[in-house]
């Protein structure tokens, strides 16, 4: 970073801003295509972000600069209010599949039937990756239009959002025009940090990066398509600038152009295509991304045109299948959950049976309308896989083993918790969520308190689970600001709670008082407001008083600042605030007490570990809060997950053998207590 500043002074003195502007933007695109498709970054977030700084400044002052090929401009497309058709001028077709050693033989019979006898044939075997499809066209060296596949002949129109695809260059060297084919995909260690982030949110995770990529990138809002870590791989040239004689020569020279490709194929001839299969699939499980098969290619451009298509699939290729692990056993019960916000999920109770390498005894069902498709019943035989290799799934039912006894599950018109109405809503364009509308349902009451008290928000350690039943099943807590009014009285009566631990609750609930805005904020658990969100908001709010006394269009003014807060979290924050009930218990909140005022954010101090990053894991003797505080105080910055450029895992006991692996491939040094007080130049107060 230091590097960057000097370097930047020195320049700015020479050279004019056009070429300054130029040589940042390809800086910045060089960093990006190390990052995102080379995996091998060399920069660090703070510098990658000085750099953007710095070529935003410039912009500013000269906004001629500022065209459609510049980084700054990868969101810059307004949200669109309808999804748009466009005609892929080559049919987006789908691949014709193979399962078995028998039928890619037969695959290869029809290849060399169809060519005459005197052709020797190639084929490329590469990886076939489980996205969502999508065309690319560069035209000038810019990128000027992307599509969905939709139904292969009309796709959407998502031009902006592909611009937000990081690793997807928004200029190439070649200047003519090309049309490019390839897969949207999450990597496996990004859905994992989304993931998390959403559950902190409130939101539904995604059961699998498919579900994910495929939802995503269709969203109208590019800017909301930007916060999720959506990458493409190409895989194909449809249109090319007409020198190349095979697939094999189109995909170096999309790996010349710097494109992403999937850099694992392999030419060889017939006899060693299955070798080349297998090869894919013992490796694949260390692919960053999912691959549900490996693609057959014929190799030679001439010899594809000669074999043609069928209305369906190229004659030219196949899919081989990967047979995903699968396990066979009987569903018991379906049971339904509530959660904080009401959501009603179904959970499928199994016999425990052995899947890749675990020992499974319940699976996600989703939704009412996947139990549907899957014509599931209670008592079933059913197939179970890992999505993704996350959560298991229910995929099938051999309904040849059915008895007659199987039942039929309805989803509950009711809150099994509460009895309260249910209500449906969409979330993500396909999935259907079912809420308990019932404020007062006992079961989202326990969910929140539980959330309120946890260290990251309201911080009440002494508040354990089973407390927070009994107190929400008497009556004593029908919500979070109910907490405060409790007496160590009423609490002594409760099971396993002596007058001594009564005291301890007490003292820990009203301690809580104290906790800033930003705290409380996270702890009330508005949808999508996570615990940085939280803080965020809470500096720009300083009180909760005070932010009870904007108006909404004040609201939605302040919010909509903040950095990183798209529409769709402004919205949440406005109708939250205004929502009458909320505003009450706000009201009841600031009337006890409760919610110090924010701080304001501090410019981080520099500090001996500037420009390191830390992310710290496991049990140590301190309070997490405690050990990020000394950190940051020392000027290292603090994230939650290992990443890339993470300088320091901090390990405390019991450290997820995760984060020890994510250090392990990403060089990041792992450090143990000891070692972060030697780092920190000794005990800290
Ligand atoms: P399917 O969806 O099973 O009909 O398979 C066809 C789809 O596989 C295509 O539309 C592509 O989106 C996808 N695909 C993934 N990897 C590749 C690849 N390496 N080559 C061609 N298609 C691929
Ligand atoms: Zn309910």
């Amino acid at each position: 970073m230091r590097f960057v500043a000097n370097f930047g002074a020195k320049l700015r003195t020479m050279t004019s801003p056009a070429e300054r502007h130029a040589e940042l933007s390809r800086a910045i695109e060089a960093h990006d295509y190390r990052y995102y498709v080379l995996d091998d970054p060399n920069v660090s977030d703070q510098g990658y972000d000085a750099l953007m700084r710095e070529l935003r400044a410039i912009e500013q002052d000269h906004p001629a600069l500022a065209t459609a090929a510049s980084p700054t401009r990868r969101v810059g497309g307004e949200a669109r209010s309808v999804a748009v058709k466009v005609k892929h001028e080559t049919k987006m077709l789908s691949l014709d599949n193979t399962y078995s050693e028998t039928e890619l033989g037969e695959f290869f019979t029809r290849v060399t039937g169809g060519l005459s006898a005197t052709e020797s044939v190639t084929y490329v075997v590469e990886p076939k990756l489980d996205g969502a499809s999508i065309e690319v066209t560069y035209d000038g060296g810019a990128l000027v239009a992307a599509s969905t596949r939709g139904d292969g002949e009309l796709g959407e129109d998502i031009t902006e959002n592909a611009r937000t695809l990081r690793g997807v260059p928004l200029g190439i060297a070649h200047q003519g025009r090309i049309t490019l084919r390839g897969e949207v995909l999450i990597f496996r260690r990004d859905l994992e940090t989304m993931n998390a982030a959403r559950e902190s949110e409130g939101l539904e995770p995604f059961a699998n990066p498919r579900n994910a990529a495929a939802g995503s990138v269709r969203m109208l809002d590019p800017r909301e398509v930007e916060r999720r870590p959506l990458r493409a791989i190409f895989y194909q040239l449809v249109e090319g600038p007409g020198l190349h004689a095979s697939h094999a020569e189109s995909l170096a020279w999309m790996e010349a152009q710097r494109l992403p490709t999937h850099r694992k194929q392999v030419v060889v001839e017939a006899a060693a295509v299955l070798p080349a299969i297998q090869e894919i699939d013992a490796a694949r499980s260390a692919y960053p991304y999912e691959t549900d098969g490996a693609v057959i290619k014929v190799n030679a451009y001439r010899q594809q045109g000669i074999l043609g298509e069928t209305s369906k699939f190229p004659r030219w290729a196949t899919a081989f299948k990967f047979a995903p692990e699968r396990a066979l056993t009987v569903l018991r019960a379906i049971e339904v959950g509530v959660g904080r916000t009401g959501a009603i999920t179904p959970v499928a109770h199994l016999d425990p049976v052995e899947l890749a390498g675990t020992t499974v005894s319940r699976a996600s069902l989703h939704n009412a309308e996947q139990i549907e498709r899957l014509g599931v019943r209670i008592g079933d035989h059913v197939y179970v896989e890992k999505a993704g290799e996350i959560i298991p799934q229910i995929v099938g039912v051999d309904a040849s083993r059915r008895t007659g006894e199987e039942r039929v599950f309805c989803m509950p018109v009711a809150c099994p918790a509460c009895g309260g109405p249910v209500a449906s809503k969409q979330q993500d364009g396909d999935l259907v969520i079912s809420r308990c509308t019932n404020r007062q349902c006992p079961a989202q009451v326990k969910a929140q308190v539980h959330y309120f008290a946890r260290r990251f928000a309201m911080d009440i350690a002494d508040l354990g689970e089973s407390l927070v039943v009994q107190l929400v099943d008497r009556g004593l807590v029908r919500d979070v600001a109910d907490l405060y009014a409790l007496t160590a009285h009423a609490l002594a009566g409760l099971e396993r709670m002596g007058d001594k631990s009564a005291r301890n609750v007490t003292a820990s609930i009203a301690r809580s008082r104290a906790r800033t805005l930003g705290g409380l904020l996270c702890g009330l658990g508005i949808p999508q407001i996570g615990q940085v969100a939280a803080r965020q908001l809470a500096e720009a709010g300083r009180s909760l008083e005070a932010m009870l006394g904007w108006s909404d269009a004040e609201l939605r003014e302040r919010v909509a600042a903040i950095r990183g807060f798209g529409p769709s979290m402004v919205d949440s924050v406005s109708l939250y605030f205004a929502d009458e009930a909320q505003r009450a218990l706000l009201g009841k909140l600031v009337a006890l007490g409760v919610g110090a005022p924010q701080p304001a954010p501090e410019a981080p101090p520099e500090g001996p570990l500037t420009g390191k990053s830390f992310c710290v894991t496991g049990v140590l003797s301190k309070k997490r809060e405690d050990v990020h505080a000394d950190l940051r105080a020392q000027g290292a910055t603090v994230h939650d997950a290992v990443k890339k450029d993470t300088t320091y895992l901090v390990a405390g006991e019991k450290t997820g053998k995760s984060k020890l692996d994510q250090a392990k491939k990403f060089g990041t040094v792992v450090v143990d207590e000891a070692q972060l007080v030697a780092l920190l130049g000794g005990p800290q107060s």
